[in-house]
């Protein structure tokens, strides 16, 4: 398959990629993990980002699209991608759709994962994340707490709520992406190619996807 995964921080993309690249061989492609694999890779244009990254300055378009040409022509994505996270605006929505008809590839569908805004703050405040660098073992509140002394069950280090996941940060969070990226909700609607999926639950999302795949 060929999708584009659209929603808010905290609405599951993660989850539905990694159950989408398990179920038909398919690869979840993000903006981040590109990045970072061209830049480890040394390439020309990894040198390129990496310059912008220490500079601690945003990777142009144009740059990040040329990563994303070379990374869509590997052979891992012949079986599929989806596409996590990418685009984040109208201007790499347009520029994405130029790079589709040049490598001849058809988009099969634009999934939005429409989770409530409650759900969401809900899912992201009650998140912890254990302080040791080389653990980091996700911990939540209410379903899988830590120690009662709040230490991670694996390294005994103390759990914590990191900085972007406190309820003010995840606010300012969602209203970026309400101001940016949600637009495209709106661009992918027009083209037709939108399926909007209100639901919470990750098999249900998962199950709509393939029917919504197999439908064509
Ligand atoms: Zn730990």
């Amino acid at each position: 398959m060929r999708i584009i995964l659209l929603g808010a921080p905290g609405a599951g993309k993660g989850t539905i990629a990694k159950m989408l690249t398990d179920y038909d061989g398919s690869v979840q492609i993000s903006t981040g993990d590109i990045l970072r694999g061209a830049v480890k890779g040394a390439t020309e244009l990894g040198e390129k980002a990496r310059g912008y990254m220490e500079r601690g300055e945003l990777v142009p378009d144009s740059l990040i699209m040329e990563i994303m040409e070379s990374r869509l022509q590997e052979p891992d994505c012949r079986k599929g991608f989806i596409l996590d996270g990418f685009p984040r605006t109208i201007p790499q929505a347009d520029a994405l759709k130029n790079l589709l008809q040049k490598l001849h590839l058809k988009l099969d569908r634009v999934i939005n994962l429409d989770v409530p805004r409650d759900v969401i703050l809900d899912r992201l405040t009650t998140r912890r994340t254990c302080s040791n660098p080389n653990c980091q073992e996700i911990y939540n509140v209410k379903s899988k707490p830590p120690t009662p002394d709040g230490k991670c069950k694996k390294c005994g280090s103390p759990v914590i709520q990191r900085a972007d996941e406190t309820e003010e940060a995840i606010t300012k969070r969602l209203e970026t992406y309400n101001e940016k990226t949600a637009p495209l909700i709106q661009y992918y609607r027009k083209e037709g190619s939108l399926k909007n999926i209100s639901s919470t639950s990750s098999d249900e999302i998962f199950n709509n996807i393939k029917a919504t795949l197999k439908a064509g």
